[in-house]
């Protein structure tokens, strides 16, 4: 079985949700799907805890009758009969006086997670309703029955695993099944969530739990790129990504996927695949757990970068500089993206430079302080372990006529980042793939 997850857009119009029904049959294989709630509702819901926060119910209750408003307007178009348009009616008017209940009584974060978790309760029902109306078999199972995080907040995967087998069990025959994205119980039963965007997350591991034959995240994009397209014209979908390669990449600004969600399907080992509502019928990007071997898949940049440089006689054959150094980064909990380092001094780069007067007023006690801002990290992607020979020549060479203020490699076998001046970003992503993926020279 496949597991389809769609984001806020993707189910962001009544249209919208129709092509979603019709991306999710046309197969005719039962399919497992999770959506997100649509777009703009989980922030409209933060808006009224907020205003119930501040004790402002009016302020409340004017943002959820806008909000029942626009749902109840989708109704005509998405429904053809007078049944389902009669039942999912009732079904809005019950979810927004539940909605109005938490404008009378005590508020807290147990309330906000309570309300913030009406949005996929909605997009859901509201597309199951849709898929029974067009004679579809589709039974929608609701996440808080099975979705769990334990005493950490971190995903309850056994109890997931076991539930949600119940569940399948309970529910055979079926050619939808559909659950919430995002919403969740915590260890002690309430409701809870997966944090902001958390969907994928919930794709990732009803995958791993079944387990899937794939992952499918459905966006408006055609997958990950293998350069900047807001930067450089000539980009193309990657076909093929290891786990590895796509979390470089998600962390490197590819905003398409989360980092962390991927990691219960890639323990599990069951592809990913990135693919777009728009164009369904693109291949969109591949990720699982295949090395290309040798193979540069992309190129990324991660702007607004600061580099710090310490330089100190003192560090030559010293212990414990490092460490030293480090403390005063973690004493301002101030992340270090990457280092260089030499005998006598090391660079460093942040991109939080939140605390960089006082990190700097540190640093001066132990050697010689060099700061240069608007910096941005380039970095190159693919299968760099280093018994492959020759990407750095490549990847240098591409850099030519770039002065670069810092190289890292080494620290992962799937990427080598070069700090160049934010005003060089262009012409560094450009002439990299002009290199690694045009072959053609860089003049
Ligand atoms: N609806 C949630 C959010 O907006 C979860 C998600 O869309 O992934 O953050
Ligand atoms: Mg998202």
């Amino acid at each position: 079985m496949k597991v389809m997850k769609f984001g806020g857009t993707s189910v962001g119009s009544p249209t919208r949700i129709k092509n979603v029904a019709t991306l999710i049959t046309t197969s005719g294989q039962p399919t497992f799907v999770v959506l997100s709630a649509m777009s703009g509702t989980t922030n409209t819901l933060i808006e009224i805890a907020d205003y119930l926060y501040k004790k402002n119910p009016e302020g409340a209750n004017e943002v959820i009758n806008a909000l029942e408003r626009k749902y109840l307007e989708h109704i005509e178009e998405l429904y053809s009969t007078e049944v389902y348009k009669q039942k999912t009616q009732q079904f809005l008017v019950e979810e927004f006086n539940y909605l109005r209940l938490f404008t009378k009584d005590l508020f807290t974060s147990f309330e906000e997670k309570c309300i913030v978790a009406q949005g996929e309760i909605i997009s859901t029902t509201m597309m199951v309703n849709y898929l029974q109306e067009q004679g579809i078999k589709a039974v929608l199972l609701s996440a808080l029955d099975f979705m769990r995080t334990d005493k950490n907040g971190e995903p309850n995967l056994p109890y997931i695993k076991e539930k949600l087998a119940e569940q399948m069990a309970a529910n055979s025959e079926q050619q939808i099944y559909l659950t919430q994205g995002f919403i969740c119980r915590n260890a002690y039963g309430e409701v809870d969530n997966l944090l902001r965007g958390g969907s994928d997350y919930t794709a990732s591991l009803i995958g791993a739990a079944l387990p899937a034959e794939e992952i499918v995240i459905w966006t408006d994009i055609d997958g990950m790129h293998n350069n900047d397209p807001r930067v450089v014209d000539d980009t193309e979908a990657v076909e093929q990504l290891n786990f590895e390669e796509a979390a470089e990449l998600a962390y490197f600004g590819a905003k398409i996927l989360h980092p962390t969600c991927v990691q219960p399907a890639k323990y599990a080992g069951i592809p990913v695949r990135l693919k777009n509502t728009l164009e369904p019928d693109a291949d969109g990007t591949l990720i699982n757990n295949t090395i290309k071997q040798g193979e540069i898949k992309a190129v990324a940049a991660k702007d607004n970068i600061v580099a710090i440089k310490i330089k100190s006689s003192r560090m030559l054959l010293a212990t414990g500089f490092l460490r030293k150094v480090f403390e005063i980064f973690e004493s301002y909990q101030t992340p270090i993206d990457m280092i260089a380092t030499s005998e006598v001094g090391v660079s460093m780069s942040i991109d939080d430079d939140s605390h960089l007067d006082e990190i700097v007023n540190d640093l001066m006690k132990f050697g010689t302080v060099t700061v240069d801002r608007d910096m941005c990290i380039i970095c190159v992607v693919g299968d760099l372990a280093w018994s492959n020979v020759g990407f750095e020549t490549l990847a240098l060479d591409a850099m030519r006529h770039i002065p670069v203020r810092m190289i890292s490699y080494g620290g992962s076998n799937y990427n080598i980042s070069f700090l160049v001046k934010a005003s060089d970003k262009k012409k560094a992503l450009q002439s990299l793939s002009d290199m690694l993926f045009h072959h053609q020279e860089v003049e």
